[in-house]
């Protein structure tokens, strides 16, 4: 059974004006999303920037609250709790957020900063030196020195920062964790450790994650399946193995191709993207691609694609791509 089913998923946030502050309009930032997290699975979200991908995230462990939809997790439904009726599950769904340095109080020691959720939910060990013993475990479980407890956040790197943030967010033993473009903004070298850590944390606990990423290849990397979100839905889906295979949305292809080969000598024929993202306030008629995409047709211009199985592992939101998954240009 799926830890986590998240069905027809919708966030929108309201554009107030005026002196009576009416809502004049809405950002759909996420628009009918569903999929589904088994124990220990780790799904990747991949999406240029400002996609929804992130609000997505927020809304499944209810930071926001969701507009319309059903999350189910753990067999129990979260999308209708308040914050106060939220408080049981914190411990189960917790997030790492993608700014190491912005998400640690500055004022805070480490051994504060990681006694907090334990205390929270009744977890921490009895006794001041049980509990430094219990947070020094957690730093070794998470690559850090026992000794840095009473360090500030500023005394280390970045690399260091993020791996404090896992260590918090897996301190409660959560089943799944949203980890929001966790590695964005560290080096590269520094990206696979955590990486390694975060595939550890699943080997030796079976924590599900929620890999929220813009970097196809980190994600390819990582997952074992993914998912690509454009413009608050979900495009296309499939296992991650033969990922340059088996894409088949345009969208899809174009993020690939804007990948650099390994090798730098590489001729490679990019299908670049024209124009920016459109604006989640106007969302497009039809299929949310069709301003950018190079098959946009008049039926593309009309009618919305359905995420549709082309096998039983893959599901494609394109009107061209057929149910063997071949893929039929439109006649210009
Ligand atoms: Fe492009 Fe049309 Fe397919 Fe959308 S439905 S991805 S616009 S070909």
């Amino acid at each position: 059974m799926a830890l986590l089913e998240v069905t027809d998923l919708v966030k929108k946030f309201p554009i107030r004006k005026g002196f009576f502050n009416r809502v004049a309009g809405h950002v759909h930032a996420v628009n009918g999303v569903s999929l589904s997290i088994e124990p220990g699975e780790k799904l990747g979200l991949v999406g240029e920037s400002g996609c929804g991908k992130s609000t997505l995230g927020k809304t499944i462990v209810r930071l926001w609250d969701p507009t319309s939809g059903s999350i189910q997790f753990d067999d129990k439904e979260l999308a209708d709790l308040t914050m106060g009726e939220m408080k049981p599950h914190r411990s189960d769904l917790q997030i790492i957020f993608q700014d190491p340095y912005g998400s640690l109080n500055p004022k805070m020691t480490i051994y504060d900063i990681l006694r907090e959720p334990l205390e929270l939910h009744g977890l921490a060990a009895k006794g001041r030196d049980a509990l430094r013993k219990q947070i020094g475990d957690l730093l070794e479980t998470c690559g850090l020195p026992a000794g840095a407890i009473d360090k500030y956040p500023h005394e280390f790197s970045g690399g260091q920062r993020q791996r404090i943030g896992v260590a918090r967010a897996v301190a409660t033993n959560p089943k799944l964790i949203v980890a929001d473009e966790p590695v964005s903004a560290l080096d590269v070298s520094v990206q696979a450790q955590i990486l390694n850590l975060l595939d550890d944390l699943r080997d030796d606990k079976n924590v599900a994650f929620l890999f929220i990423s813009h970097d196809l290849k980190v994600v390819h990397h990582f997952c074992d399946r993914i998912m690509v979100m454009y413009l608050g839905s979900i495009v296309e889906s499939f296992p991650s193995d033969n990922l340059y295979e088996d894409a088949k949305h345009p969208y899809t292809k174009a993020l690939l191709s804007a990948i650099p080969p390994d090798d730098p000598f590489q001729k490679v024929e990019r299908q670049l993207l024209e124009g920016d993202v459109p604006s989640p306030i106007n969302l497009p008629s039809g299929c949310c691609f069709h301003t950018r995409c190079p098959f946009a047709s008049e039926e593309c211009k009309k009618e919305v694609p359905q995420l549709k199985a082309v096998s039983d592992v893959q599901q494609v939101a394109c009107h061209f791509v057929n149910e063997d998954g071949s893929f039929t240009p439109p006649e210009q």
